[in-house]
């Protein structure tokens, strides 16, 4: 077989119809003689009056228009072997290719082993559940499932009115019965009681949903998907679409994240350097830095006392103790921009330092570059003229935060390019307002506190305290600008 089947898609968005009806139509010889036998055999019933109530499977053929045939509740087994419940002479379908178990107003479908496939909207399925607007294909025989088939009879009936399958046939000129080339349900009326509440289970009214489906946006409680150990964790699959199911409280948290401001987020980030290990981080770093000033301090005495010639020898840990707390911080704070900008939580720790020139002088360099572009010319041009000093000064330090986001992401000071720079603000002056702002505010704070704290005639403590302050303020503004990031990443689109 499949040499003979010349299979023609017509794929018109205006008649999704026609695609079936080529697929099944061109030049299939055993096609469909299994018709005839299949209504001689099953019409009979469907027209007694006695089986009207009977579920039945609908039929469309060229002229002769729609046929019918039933689906009797239970299990209808469907394949090319005669002795299927309903026979299907088609080469493309196996011997007992699939069965349809029609219940309690619902038709599973599951799929027997076959060779070519049993599919639902050309999903592949091993066992979905149909839905009326839908299409079973078996191998390449495709039947429709009326979005009318399970509407109940206005008729005294003891059972609903059946589940009609109607089944695509080359040659016809009526039009589609629904466009199926329509995602699966998701916005499906509820077959349930009003009393149903908005996160319940599809299935199961009352029950709240747990399970979200990713592909077709279906709530569902855990009896309601099909669920796979894998491993040490369970992998949950819909039934109706057989796209994964997800856990709903984590689904739901994803998107309002994705979808969440950068106002929203926000007053997230002053509690974002007391999250988890936060608090940990910022008191190792406290006692670092406090450490490494205390350090410096120390060996500035020494060699302010010894004179500059004999002090020679201090000047050099003197400088590395500046190097070290300077390069260390920085590192940490381009740890918190980019973990924030790849949308983490969690503070990261403070940085390994697996090479010092790489995790301690580089980014030393690059801050100081940073700084020294910002605020250098500035500086420069103050003793030649004061208006065009000042204002590029004000210039620069405006310019500061945006530097720090962008060097930190490009993990360069390629990020110190100006025309990057000032067309990023005006991407998102807003924010960018917000956050430079909260940055004097932060700054005003950590030098107030230092200030207050050494009022207090007790050693170290105002240092202390003044560092802890500053390396919490320095924290959440590191966050503020990767939140100004992760929020605007479209708007920005800095990496392509
Ligand atoms: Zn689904
Ligand atoms: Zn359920």
């Amino acid at each position: 077989m499949g040499s003979e089947k010349h299979v023609r898609l017509v794929t018109s968005a205006a008649t999704p119809f026609a695609s079936i009806l080529e697929l099944t139509l061109v030049p299939r010889p055993l096609g469909f003689e299994f018709l005839s036998t299949l209504l001689a055999k099953k019409t009979t019933n469907a027209l007694n009056p006695a089986n009207r109530f009977m579920s039945r499977l609908l039929i469309q053929r060229g002229a002769s228009g729609t046929q019918e045939i039933v689906l009797k509740p239970g299990a209808n087994r469907l394949g090319r072997n005669e002795e299927n419940d309903l026979p299907i002479n088609d080469p493309t379908v196996s011997g007992f290719h699939c069965e349809i178990d029609f219940e309690h107003d619902t038709v599973v479908v599951k799929d027997l082993g076959s060779t070519n496939g049993t599919f639902i909207n050309s999903v592949p399925i091993r066992q979905a559940i149909l839905e009326p607007g839908q299409t079973l294909r078996l191998g390449s025989v495709e039947l429709f499932f009326p979005p009318d088939a399970q509407t109940t009879t206005t008729l005294p009936s003891p059972r609903p009115a059946g589940a009609r399958v109607r089944l695509a046939k080359a040659g016809m000129d009526q039009p589609p019965p629904q466009q199926q080339s329509a995602p699966p349900v998701a916005e499906e009326p509820p077959l349930a009681p009003p009393l149903r509440g908005p996160d319940d289970c599809r299935n199961h009214s009352g029950i709240p949903a747990t399970l979200i489906c990713q592909q077709c946006g279906v709530l569902f409680c855990k009896s309601c998907v099909k669920t796979i150990h894998a491993g040490n964790r369970d992998v949950h699959s819909c039934l109706l679409c057989a796209g994964i199911c997800v856990n709903l409280a984590q689904h739901r948290k994803a998107v309002a994240k994705e979808t969440a401001t950068f106002g929203n987020l926000l007053p997230t980030a002053f509690k974002y350097p007391l999250q988890q290990d936060g608090p940990v981080i910022l008191l190792c770093g406290t006692i670092l830095f406090a450490f490494l000033d205390f350090a410096r301090l120390i060996l500035l005495k020494v060699i302010a006392f010894l004179g500059l010639f004999l002090g020679l020898s201090f000047l050099i840990p003197m400088v590395l103790t500046f190097v070290m707390s300077a390069g260390y911080l920085f590192a940490y704070m381009q740890n918190i921009i980019t973990a924030t900008s790849n949308g983490n939580d969690n503070p990261p720790g403070w940085p390994q330092i697996s090479g010092f020139w790489d995790d301690v002088v580089v980014p030393c360099l690059r801050y100081s570059t940073t700084l020294a572009v910002l605020v250098g010319p500035g500086i420069v041009m103050l003793p030649v003229s004061t208006p065009l000093g000042v204002t590029l000064l004000l210039l620069g330090l405006f310019c500061v935060p945006m530097a720090f986001l962008t060097v930190s992401l490009a993990d360069s000071i390629a990020g110190l390019n100006p025309l990057l720079i000032f067309s990023s603000i005006s991407k998102v002056p807003g924010p960018y307002l917000i956050a430079c702002a909260l940055l004097l505010v932060i700054i005003g704070l950590g030098t107030f506190c230092e200030s207050f704290f050494r009022l207090a005639p007790i050693f170290i403590v105002p240092a202390v305290v003044g560092k802890f302050v500053s390396l919490y303020g320095l924290t959440v503004e590191m966050r503020i600008l990767g939140l100004l990031y992760y929020t605007n990443k479209e708007k920005l689109s800095w990496f392509g």
